[in-house]
């Protein structure tokens, strides 16, 4: 059976074009390529997760020679740093693209139990989030939809020497995913391609500011992956003043486009809550949300914040944690206070980056 041809031909022409091909047709034509061959290459990257064409014993030995003298590269990105927090579970790679952008992606072993890695989107972020480290760092690029996919490939090929393999990933890297669509639901097709990484739907969760037509459009598309939605606040006046975006898109509207998206979807929604001392931490606040969280389909994250040098906000302590989620539970509100992982390696968003890429740095 041929591969899904339309992501096959996505992934091939992009990573022609780093090799300096205006297409794929170009590239076709300059190899003589015939489609089985492009099946060949394709699995051997995404599938058998092989390291580049050299090591595609089925290719001819002079394409193959001639591929890799072109740069014909099955990685969109290398790695710069690859940091283990203490406790071995979570590693976090800082990886720089073609035109030396960087991006960061992190691996999370839950005990073996579930592999999830948390992916970028774009290199930087336009929405300036006040507690975000890339947020506060600013926007370089949009990624393309195989540089998206090349983080998940790097932990594949990782996990893949001792056996395992991603179970999850989660758009909770660099970037917003709506605001570069288009590449990150053509990512979602590669990661999703049975023919090559083969992760379900279901296993893939994308976390959003909150860009209001960008929901809407999404919930369209009818698919499994699971929604996200960065909360951080139940009223517009606290969300605006760390959230910019809530000004264009205030919480009526946003709860609007999620209830709209229950009633087409039936799916859950997830609400990340960063817990932010003194800010957004009280239990009056916690019952605003509980008014908020009206759908018993939605789910609400609390996350112990990761403080950051570039923004001037500390994490509430455990016992605050306790007392917001016991709120929410009394109100029957489902919520889950997430696990840090990777403190001690500035898992965060943009922390790893931050240390290379001082604000205000061009890559
Ligand atoms: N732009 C998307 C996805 C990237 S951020 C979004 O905002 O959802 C993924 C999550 O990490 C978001 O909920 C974000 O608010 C949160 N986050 C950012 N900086 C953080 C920090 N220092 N500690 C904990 N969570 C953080």
């Amino acid at each position: 059976m041929s591969v899904n041809q339309h992501v096959r031909d996505l992934w091939i022409a992009e990573t022609a074009q780093r090799a300096g091909y205006p297409d794929l047709a170009a590239f076709c034509a300059a190899h003589g390529l015939k489609n089985y061959r492009l099946d060949q290459l394709y699995r051997a990257a995404n599938k058998e997760l092989l390291a580049d064409p050299e090591a595609v014993t089925v290719l001819p030995a002079e394409l193959r020679a001639r591929l890799m003298a072109e740069g014909f590269s099955f990685d969109a990105l290398e790695p710069v740093t690859v940091q283990k927090s203490n406790d071995q579970q979570t590693t976090k790679g800082l990886f720089r693209l073609t035109d030396g952008s960087e991006v960061e992606a992190v691996l999370m072993e839950h005990f073996g139990d579930r592999n999830t890695v948390c992916i970028s989107s774009q290199a930087g972020c336009a929405y300036a989030c006040a507690f975000c480290s890339t947020g506060q760092a600013g926007f370089t690029r949009h990624l393309k939809a195989s540089e998206i996919f090349a983080q998940a490939r790097y932990f594949a090929r990782h996990l893949a020497l001792q056996g395992r393999r991603i179970t999850n990933i989660v758009f909770m890297g660099m970037g917003e995913p709506f605001h570069n669509y288009d590449a990150v639901m053509q990512a979602v097709g590669l990661l999703n391609d049975p023919h090559g990484l083969g992760l379900g739907h279901r296993h893939i969760t994308i976390s959003t500011v909150g860009v209001v037509p960008k929901i809407e459009q999404f919930t369209k598309e009818s698919l499994q992956v699971n929604l996200a939605i960065s909360l951080h606040a139940p009223n517009d006046t606290l969300r605006s003043e760390i959230m910019p975006v809530n000004r264009r898109y205030p919480l009526t509207e946003l709860m609007a486009a999620c209830e709209a998206y229950i009633t087409a979807t039936n799916r859950k929604v997830f609400f990340e809550y960063i817990m932010l001392e003194g800010f957004n931490d009280s239990p009056e606040i916690a019952r605003q949300l509980a008014a908020l969280m009206r759908n018993h389909l939605y789910h609400v994250n609390l996350i112990p914040y990761n403080s950051t040098p570039d923004a001037p906000y500390a994490g509430s302590d455990d016992a605050t944690i306790r007392r917001f989620a016991s709120v929410l539970d009394a109100a029957n509100v489902p919520n889950t206070v997430r696990h840090p992982m990777g403190r001690d390696i500035a898992a965060a968003c943009g922390q790893l980056r931050a240390q290379t890429q001082p604000r205000g740095a061009t890559p």
